[in-house]
């Protein structure tokens, strides 16, 4: 009897291991269900652009009955809300539940706000389309309001945390709210962009070369950076940093940090203190050979440094693609083989016309059109390798 392979989210690990999955077993060996909460694969890494008014949502979204239409993957849209590892069951939030034989989590992550007083409640996130509408709906009504207002505080944008979330975000946003004030009659000049980060430098993994150009393209467009000096609290007009100073602002998008999703740190299975799930050479679970867990829900350890790897779409597709090949392998009685990332280089938007970045093995330095190129292309590659180039909405 065909076995139930279920995918818990259709982001960039979900449907990558949903593919090549289907691709090693026969309709007779496995059923491959996929369960994820919008009937649509998000293209995550380019959320920045429709936050800040380059795209619509549209142009970063695929159709999930679009882009897996007859390929023997049925898809169940709904919120998962738990899984019961002794039942082999997962539960959605409408009540029905799905039985399977093996299991790929892979739900991405949440948010970690460490703590900090009030940032939850009075800061957006940037994790879906969804967040990515109510940012840039947000920063036009206050561009709108500070005509009326006149109070610095509806021109002043926060975007906390400086990792390649912030900064591509905050590179959008030099670029794209000009033309917001533009639209609306007000003065560009009257805008406070700030980049607030704990760590004394920004863009982590990135060596010093590229972070300087970062920051000089980045100032160079009007942003401050306040690095160094952690947040400590939020409230809905302020925010408070470590050293005393008050940044008035109705606006901060928090990127400054992940944690492992919350069912997985409800599940049962082992996780850190972070939230991600502890998983075997071959990406299954500690102590459930049944579970697969995949991309920002696991941690996945660099061997030689002993430190977790950062969590990116590369490493997620990469982690799917191998999860697949071992659902199929332990279907067909075969062996597991366990899992080597290959890093292909990270590239940082910066905004419309520049990006930096290391590229293949050997990390070379690139910046400026051709690296903004090179980020392109590489979303190309990614829609072509899962069908979805011309699948989108
Ligand atoms: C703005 C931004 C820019 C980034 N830029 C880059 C970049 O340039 N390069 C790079 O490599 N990485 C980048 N990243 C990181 C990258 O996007 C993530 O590491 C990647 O998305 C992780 O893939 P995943 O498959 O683990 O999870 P995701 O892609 O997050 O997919 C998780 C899926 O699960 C679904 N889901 C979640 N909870 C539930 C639930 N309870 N029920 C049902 N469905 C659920 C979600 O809707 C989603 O479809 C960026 C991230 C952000 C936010």
């Amino acid at each position: 009897m065909a076995k139930h392979v279920v995918i818990l989210g259709a982001g960039y690990g979900g449907i990558q291991a949903a593919l090549e999955t289907r691709r090693g077993l026969t309709a007779d060996a496995a059923k491959i269900t996929i369960v994820n909460r919008e009937p649509f694969h998000q293209l995550i890494t380019e959320l920045h652009q429709p936050a800040a008014g380059r795209l619509q949502e549209k142009n970063i979204t695929i159709p999930l009955d679009k882009l897996l239409s007859g390929k023997r993957i049925g898809v169940c849209l709904g919120e998962v809300a738990s899984i019961q590892l002794d039942k082999r069951t997962v539960a959605l939030a409408d009540g029905s539940e799905l039985k399977y034989d093996i299991l790929v989590v892979a739900l991405g992550s949440e948010s970690e706000y460490f703590g900090i007083e009030g940032l939850k409640e009075n800061s957006f996130v940037l994790k879906s389309v969804h967040d990515a509408t109510r940012i840039r709906s947000h920063i036009e009504d206050c561009i709108e309001r500070y005509k009326v207002t006149e109070d610095p505080a509806d021109l002043t944008f926060a975007v906390g945390g400086a990792g390649l979330t912030g900064i591509e975000l905050i590179g959008e946003l030099a670029d794209m709210i000009p033309i917001f004030c533009k639209k609306h009659g007000v003065d560009p000049k009257n805008v406070k962009l700030l980049s607030v980060e704990a760590m004394p430098t920004i863009l982590p993994g990135f060596p010093e070369s590229l972070t300087d150009r970062a920051k000089a393209s980045l100032s160079a467009r009007g942003v401050e950076f306040l690095t160094g000096v952690p947040l400590v609290k939020m409230e809905p007009d302020q925010a408070t940093l470590k050293d005393g100073r008050i940044i008035q602002t109705h606006t901060m998008i928090w990127t400054g940090g992940v944690r492992g999703h919350s069912v997985v740190q409800n599940s049962g299975l082992e996780v850190e203190p972070r939230g991600r799930a502890r998983i075997n050479d071959s990406l299954q679970a500690e102590g459930h050979p049944e579970v697969f867990v995949i991309g920002d829900s696991a941690l996945l350890l660099n061997k030689e440094t002993g430190r977790p790897y950062p969590p990116t779409a590369q490493l997620a597709g990469q982690m799917g693609i191998h999860c697949g090949q071992q659902i199929y392998s332990l279907l067909k009685g075969g062996e597991l083989e366990p899992f080597t990332p290959h890093t292909q280089g990270t590239l940082a938007s910066l905004g419309r016309k520049d990006a930096i970045g290391m590229v293949g093995e050997r990390r070379l330095e690139v910046t400026g059109k051709p690296a903004a190129w090179l980020k392109e292309g590489s979303k190309l590659r990614y829609l072509t390798q899962i069908g979805g180039l011309f699948a989108r909405a």
